[in-house]
Order: structure tokens, then sequence, then C-alpha cells
């Protein structure tokens, strides 16, 4: 260890990079095998730290060894194969190492002036994922829109959220903030994180107004009509609504273009949130899902979720940049330089809530560069076809019931004895530790949530999991 400085230099650096790296190579190696939920008890893992900081700077291996025998136990493994839970949150090894050396390099991309290449790889970036999406075009940084890269879809839908504020009150509410009047739009299905938007901006959660759902869990687009004429006819101001493509619960697809009618018609922002199943549209066959996406104002979907890009990661498209710019804009003299008064150039700290930004266009890139169109569309129709693989063993089996559609990677399903059945298979699968899946309520039924969509899941871990379930029945 450097005794002078403190820091750790290139050399050894170099040395621990290494041997970092070569940890990382093991562990998705061996990731497989190790149990899928911690057995960790609440304070386990604290217990066996000490608690107060180390005086003298410790060797990097002491680290690494802790890592190895108190972390990782501790930890639940998102990464295995046999993680099936929630919606995936997957990686690759592209995307891993940009984020490396995004965090060696270090740059602050609040500004074009601040890392130009930081601001262009950005743009060009989010305009490839348009088109691997196939996006409409107003989402291009060529148009009057364009994307940029939030943390997360909760930061996408509140960033959505505050331009509709704003567009509704003829930018009046960031100065007064709201009077109350401002109303808000979603299924009863859409996820918990716009409800948090709607506090945040202001609005209450009062106005947040919760449209009830087909027998598919879509939104009724004919509710959501009456909904809005209701609230203007009591002088109310609708200004936002949010469509789910991929719902969390069970991948319900909201009707994008009616919703995106009517929206338009009473001159409501649509935001749509397809924040695990946008990856899906790399498959032209999967593009369906976004019919109607040309009548919504933003789009936002979580490269951190489907498509191999480590947290965080969410791709948030606007149709019309202006209404989100001069929303969130505020310049102060530290700030100005003659590039952003030029007007030629991005400046991202604007389409955003903080200040200060990663560089988080470079894992995207690296990951989009190694896998390729093509790879992206193998990995996604595999996770699919294995989805409706098991989808079918559901449907065919006498104890289980599928709870809703499989229209991509996310099965739901409760066994046919009730409730307590259900509890209990689910148990049995996440006690074991040889797989992990999870659970939702709909139409007031527990069922069980299998999400395929880890880097390296394949066949023979989603049949795996189907014996571990009938095993669990079986011993009912
Ligand atoms: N929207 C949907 C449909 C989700 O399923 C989730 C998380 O699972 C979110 C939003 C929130 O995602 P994030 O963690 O990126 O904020």
């Amino acid at each position: 260890m450097s005794s002078t400085s403190h820091h750790m230099t290139p050399d050894e650096f170099r040395r621990w990079g290494h041997e970092t790296v070569d940890w990382l190579a093991r562990y998705m190696e061996e990731v497989e095998g190790l149990p899928v939920v911690s057995a960790a008890a609440p304070g386990d893992v604290r217990a066996k730290l000490p608690s107060a900081p180390p005086e003298r700077g410790e060797p990097f291996s002491a680290v690494l060894r802790d890592l190895d025998e108190i972390i990782v136990p501790g930890l639940t493994h998102w990464q295995s194969p046999n993680f099936f839970g929630y919606f995936p949150a997957n990686t690759s090894g592209p995307a891993a190492l940009g984020e490396l050396l995004s965090a060696g390099m270090n740059v602050q991309g609040m500004l074009w002036a601040a890392s130009p290449a930081a601001t262009e790889l950005e743009t060009l970036v989010m305009d490839w994922v348009a088109q691997l999406l196939g996006l409409p075009d107003g989402f291009r940084s060529g148009s009057a829109g364009g994307g940029v890269i939030q943390d997360s879809a909760s930061s996408a839908a509140l960033c959505a959220l505050l331009s509709a504020r704003e567009r509704a009150t003829g930018y009046a509410a960031n100065h007064r903030g709201c009077d109350g009047t401002l109303t808000a739009y979603a299924s009863t299905q859409v996820h918990s994180s716009v409800e948090k938007a709607v506090r945040v901006a202001g609005l209450g959660s009062d106005q947040l107004r919760l449209i009830d759902v087909d027998y598919e869990y879509a939104l009724r687009p004919d509710l959501l009509e009456q909904a809005i004429r209701a609230d203007e006819d009591a002088g109310l101001r609708p200004c936002y609504a949010v469509a789910t493509v991929g719902t969390t619960s069970s991948n319900a697809v909201d009707p994008l273009r009616e919703i995106g009618e009517i929206c338009r018609r009473h001159g409501v922002w649509l935001h749509v949130d397809a924040a695990q199943a946008g990856t899906a549209a790399v498959c032209p066959e999967f593009r369906h899902l976004h019919d109607g996406l040309g009548l919504a104002d933003s789009f936002c979907f979580d490269p951190h979720k489907w498509m191999f890009t480590n947290f965080d990661c969410d791709c948030f498209f606007v149709a019309d940049r202006e209404p989100l710019i001069r929303t969130l804009s505020i310049l102060p003299e530290y700030l100005r330089n003659q590039a952003s008064e030029s007007g030629a150039v991005i400046d991202y700290r604007d389409w955003q809530i903080p200040l200060g930004r990663r560089f988080r266009a470079l894992k995207l890139w690296m990951m989009i560069r190694h896998y390729g169109v093509e790879g992206l569309q193998f990995h996604v129709r595999r996770h699919v076809a294995l989805a409706q693989r098991f989808a079918d063993w559901v449907r065919d089996d006498l104890d289980f019931v599928l709870a809703a559609p499989v229209p991509l990677n996310l099965v739901c399903f409760s066994h046919r004895a009730g409730d307590a059945a259900t509890q209990r298979v689910m148990d049995h699968v996440n006690g074991s530790g040889r797989a992990f899946i999870s659970h939702t309520r709909l139409s007031d039924r527990l069922v069980l949530r299998v999400c395929v969509g880890q880097s390296q899941t394949e066949e023979r871990h989603v049949k795996a999991l189907w014996d571990l379930i009938r095993e669990g029945a079986a011993s009912l």
C-alpha cells in the first residue's frame, strides 16, 4: 500500500483492478451454484463488520476477503440464472466494463461544455436506442424531441409529470405552486412510482385518478375518458396520464392508441411507461405493443431491467423537448458558457432533476456495440420463448391456473386450491435456495410471478424451476 500519499497508485490499481475483474469473472462462473436468496437474518451482516472506520488504511486484499466471507453470503443473487422474481435487473460484461470506465474517468456531464463527448455520445446512443426499438421519429434528436438517460423510470415519470404540469399551467406552477386543480390519470395497475411522482410534483395523491382495468388488466379507455370529462365538468384541469406497456403485476399492456387519442382530445400529456417490457421492441414482432406510441408526449424504458445494462439506466424520450427544458432549466451565473449560449449544444442538466450526471451512455454504448441488434433480438426472443414454454406447462397442469395473459416474458399463475396453497408453493421454491420467484395480487387472488429475463437463464433453469414448483405442489 502506498504509504506517503495514501492514494492507490496506478500500479496498485492495475494489480487490484485485475484481481477485481478476475473476482467478477469467477462470480459470473459460480453464481449459478450460490443460494439465490441469502439466509441472513436482519443485522447478521452488520454484526460481522467493525462499527467504526479503520484508523489506518487497509490492504485491498483484506477488503476482497471480507467481500467473499461477509458480503456475498448476505446477497440475493440477481444475476443467478435461477432468479425469476420481480422484474429482472440483468447485466452483461460489456456494460459492467463500461461502468468501470465511467467510474474511473468519472466525468461529470451536466453541461455539454463540462465534457462534450459525454453529451454527444449520449445523444447518439439515444438515437441508436430509438432505432433499436423502432420508436417514432419524433423521439430522435434530429426532431423537436429527443432522448436522455435518467437514473430510473421513477425519475422519468416525475420529469414527464413536471413538464405536463407546466405545460398545463402556462409555466406558472413552477413559480406559484399547484392550486389543487390539476389532475392525473393511470390504471389501477400503474407502478407506485407514478403516485410518488404525483406527490412530489405537488398535485397530491388525491388528484391521481386510478382507472379500472379490463379482464386482461389493461386500462379501460372508456373509463379514462369518463373520468377526464367528469373532472373537466367540475372545473378541474386534467394534465397527465400514464399508460403502461407491461404492468408490474402482470405485464398487461394498456391500449396506447385509444388512450393517446383521448389525451390528444383533452390536451392531456401522455407518458408511456414501458419500464421492463419496452426492451421487447428490439424484435419487430413485438412492436405491435407500441402501436399508438406516436401519440405519446413521452416514453421510457429501463435497459437496467431487461437490456443487459447494469443499474442505473433509464431511457427517457420526449416528443417535444421544449416543455421539459423550460420546466427544469435554471441558469446560475457559474454555469454560463459560450457553447450553451450559442444554442448549438444540448445541456442534459436541463432534462433531469439533479444537476450532476454520470456518464451512463458509455455502458449502454458498449453493451449495444457488443451484442449488436442481432444479439439483443436473439436473447429477447429466447427469454420470451422460455416464458411461453413455462406458461404451456402451467396451462397443461391440473393444479395450477394462469392468472393473466402472457404477452412476453412474465408468467402469472396460482394454485387452484387457493391462496394458502399458492403461498406454500412459493415458500417451497424460495426456501430451497435453488430459485427465486415473487408474488402479487390480481383480482384479490395471490399470484406467483415467474419472469424470465436474466442474462444467463437457459431452458434447463426454467425446467428446474417448474420441477421445484411441482415438487412444492406435490407436498401440499
Ligand atoms: N414502472 C414499471 C412498470 C415498473 O415495473 C417499475 C419497476 O419495476 C418502475 C416503473 C420503476 O422502475 P425504476 O426502479 O427504474 O424507477
